[in-house]
């Protein structure tokens, strides 16, 4: 299937790298985000197995190597910040806590989009509103921008995916895993250092500080709650909520409510997996978050996206019906997914104690885990399971 022209809703990871892809087999994308450009923002996400083979083949390995966050390990540290257990990078083989290849969110869709625009249109600042799937194709609405007809599309807009509803209406289910988190990037203070700090409070909050590439600090608060719609709240109101959450947390817990209101790169989200029955519906594909979002928690998000849109871009170059591709797509992806889906018992209560007790065992469970001789038996329990996939190669397919 060449020449076929494909909108593409979301500019973060999957998005791009679909538009990487199709533009390799000879097809055209428009890419449409919400935002007014690339979304800034959010933690170090993980390059692992499969999606980092995914990246070497479109050849972006070496310039995220060079934009490594370079974090040494984590620390799991007290109030009075001493360290209760600690992960070198290298642990569990590169591929435990810390992955061995691992960049900011938004510097990773900012090299996808670089890479990326000279050959697809991207529209800033837009989302679609309404979509008219008929025989020839897709005829579509923007909040914004006239009408206009695709050949196919594809929503890659995250695990909120308004496009997704659009498309398959409430089939698809976010499955709430008991937690909020909130990202925010801070000044960098003396007491960051290379690792990762992660600090327990009772009440299963969780305040941690990561080091990142650009001179300052990326800070993550999470607590265990059910869904509330917090996630839907204005940003001041989720600023409030936080302050109001973590009020009375030592460790480094008011440095970060002290930076909360002249942080701008912030971003709160009910943690949670998106399970769809299919992930595709006449011309309409899902793809990234959107489709299979497994959380944060897995580790596997942006390798999903990678892989995800290898195959998609794949499969669609090698069939020449579009039912055909998806069909292969959803059948190469599924059992990937599931396996990154499936997430440790008990997740994410065990990484959240409730109690001082709690909080207690964990450090002991840690401090276990990071000694060497266990880590060679835990890696069989920890690692993401990125590697089981066998991935199609579809080099004749290029184009270019
Ligand atoms: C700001 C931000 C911070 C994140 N921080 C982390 C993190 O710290 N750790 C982690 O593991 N994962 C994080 N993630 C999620 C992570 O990026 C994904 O799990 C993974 O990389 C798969 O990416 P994706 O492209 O499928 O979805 P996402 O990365 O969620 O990207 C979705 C994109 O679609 C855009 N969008 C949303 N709705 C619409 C719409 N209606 N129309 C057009 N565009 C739309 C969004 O602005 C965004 O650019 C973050 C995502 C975002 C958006």
């Amino acid at each position: 299937m060449t020449g076929h022209r494909v909108l593409v809703s979301g500019a973060s990871i999957a998005g791009p790298a679909l538009a990487h892809w199709l533009h390799e087999y000879g097809m055209t994308s428009v890419v449409v985000e919400r935002h007014d450009g690339i979304r800034p923002g959010g933690q170090t996400v993980d390059l692992r197995g499969a999606g980092r083979t995914v990246a070497q083949r479109m050849g972006i390995e070496d310039a995220v190597r060079a934009a490594s966050t370079g974090e040494a390990g984590v620390a799991f540290v007290d109030a009075r910040d001493r360290v209760k257990a600690a992960f070198a990078a290298e642990a569990f083989g590169g591929e435990g806590f810390v992955a061995e290849l691992e960049i900011l969110r938004g510097e990773l869709a900012n090299l996808l989009y670089q890479r990326t625009r000279e050959h697809t249109e991207y529209v800033f600042g837009d989302r679609i509103t309404a979509l008219d799937d008929h025989t020839d194709g897709v005829r579509v609405s923007f909040a914004h921008g006239p009408d206009r007809t695709f050949d196919l599309v594809v929503a890659a807009d995250g695990i909120g995916s308004s496009t997704r509803t659009l498309a398959f209406g409430d089939e698809a289910r976010v499955v709430p895993l008991g937690l909020y988190t909130a990202y925010l990037t801070i000044p960098r203070a003396a007491s960051d250092g290379s690792w990762a700090r992660w600090h327990n409070a009772p009440r299963g909050r969780v305040v941690a500080l990561r080091p990142d590439n650009l001179g300052t600090t990326r800070a993550l608060m999470s607590f265990l709650c059910p869904p509330r719609g917090y996630e839907r709240l204005r940003t001041d109101e989720q600023k409030q909520l936080l302050r109001h959450v973590f009020a009375g947390v030592g460790w480094e817990a008011p440095r970060v409510l002290r930076e909360l209101d002249a942080a701008d790169e912030f971003y709160c989200e009910l943690v949670g997996q998106v399970h769809a029955p299919r992930w595709s519906k006449g011309r309409v594909a899902m793809l990234g978050d959107a489709a299979y979002c497994a959380s944060p928690i897995s580790g596997m998000g942006t390798s999903l996206a990678l892989v995800g849109a290898y195959v998609l871009a794949g499969e669609l170059a090698a069939h020449a019906a579009h039912r055909d591709a998806f069909g292969a797509y959803e059948r190469i992806m599924r059992p990937y997914v599931a396996q990154a889906q499936h997430l440790p018992p008990f997740t994410p209560r065990i990484a959240h104690p409730r109690s001082r007790l709690g909080i207690g065992l964990l450090n002991t469970l840690l401090a276990t885990a990071a000694n060497p001789v266990v880590q060679r038996v835990a890696r069989r329990f920890t690692s993401p399971p990125a590697d089981r996939i066998d991935l199609p190669d579809y080099t004749r397919l290029r184009t270019r």
